[in-house]
């Protein structure tokens, strides 16, 4: 494979978005990212890409109208408050909040997933990273919640089956926490499948049974260690993913799993991630023509997460 069939797509305007002092979803993470990506060398083979605006249409194909109108509607009046003194910050839910800058960043992390599923429909690029925030699999139909406003891959996955027209589309969400925004969109949504393995009990409290038989959790307790972890999505997700002959392949790419990460309890190192973006990746290559749309969910502590973030994308880039 040669060098530049891996994009990646990030903006500016995805590090100005942040909820305030001390909180964990913060823009050093995609810092940590960057640097450990240049530092090792993995930079020089990815095609770096500015991330377009989402159309508001394109967001739609997710999300309620009257979802969108409210973020940016409390976005403009935050702006307007801010200039007459009010405060940087507007609380969405009690861990999720917005500045002025996060309609824009949403808007641009959206765009990167859908820019990314347009090169990769094109042939342009084998498969793609999105280094972007805020991130997006809690963010349901018609709510932000849990850091989420958009949901940046349930939108990249309608806009692969409504504008290219393909017919099977796989959702693979490996963040320690249930991505119920996702599920609350694709549920029961015959051209999609979603697979996911996260820590339960644990926010946000969802998934301990499928909703729709287009659905497949994997709750799996605090503390179970990584190779467990592989066994399940060996015996669970790669059946069915391999039944389903994805045409194209979402990764809800979170790695607050990550042993050293306190957010969660789960034991996954940098060579789970490896070996499960491995996976993913001969299911795409036997059945997707290697397609695969990756984007940053969570993962918090700084080194453990660029750790990560190297394993999954050279697992990507072949390196
Ligand atoms: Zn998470």
């Amino acid at each position: 494979m040669t060098v530049g069939r891996t994009g990646y797509f990030t903006h500016r305007e995805c590090w100005k978005h942040e909820m305030g002092p001390g909180h964990p979803e913060c823009p050093a993470r995609l810092d940590a990212i960057e640097d450990r990506l240049l530092v090792t060398g993995v930079a020089d083979a990815l095609e770096r890409i500015q991330a377009p605006e989402a159309s508001l249409a394109d967001i739609e194909l997710a999300h309620d109208r009257r979802h969108v109108d409210a973020l940016r509607g409390m976005s403009e009046r935050l702006a307007e408050e801010l200039l007459a003194g009010g405060p940087a910050h507007a609380q969405v839910d009690p861990d999720t909040s917005i500045n002025t800058h996060t309609w824009g960043a949403a808007l641009r992390a959206a765009g990167a997933a859908l820019a990314a599923t347009d090169a990769v429909m094109a042939g342009d690029l084998e498969n793609a990273f999105c280094c972007v925030r805020p991130p997006g699999h809690h963010a349901t139909r018609d709510k932000a919640m849990g850091f989420c406003f958009f949901n940046n891959v349930a939108i990249a996955a309608r806009y692969a089956l409504k504008r290219h027209g393909l017919r099977r589309v796989a959702v693979v969400d490996f963040d320690v926490h249930h991505g119920n925004g996702t599920e609350d969109i694709l549920s029961g949504d015959d051209r999609v499948l979603m697979v996911g393995i996260f820590q339960h009990p644990f926010y946000p409290y969802s998934g301990d049974r499928d909703p729709a038989p287009n659905m497949l959790n994997v709750p799996v307790a605090a503390y179970t260690r990584g190779m467990d972890i592989r066994e399940l999505i060996e015996m669970l997700w790669i059946p069915r993913l391999e039944a389903f002959k994805p045409e194209m392949i979402f990764v809800s790419a979170g790695f607050d799993g990550h042993r050293d990460d306190d957010m969660g309890q789960l034991g996954l190192t940098e060579q789970d991630y490896t070996w499960i973006t491995q996976r993913v990746k001969d299911v795409a290559r036997r059945h997707a023509k290697g397609r695969i749309v990756s984007c940053l969910e969570g993962g918090y502590m700084m080194d453990a997460l660029a750790r990560s973030v190297e394993a999954h994308v050279r697992v990507l880039a072949d390196l």
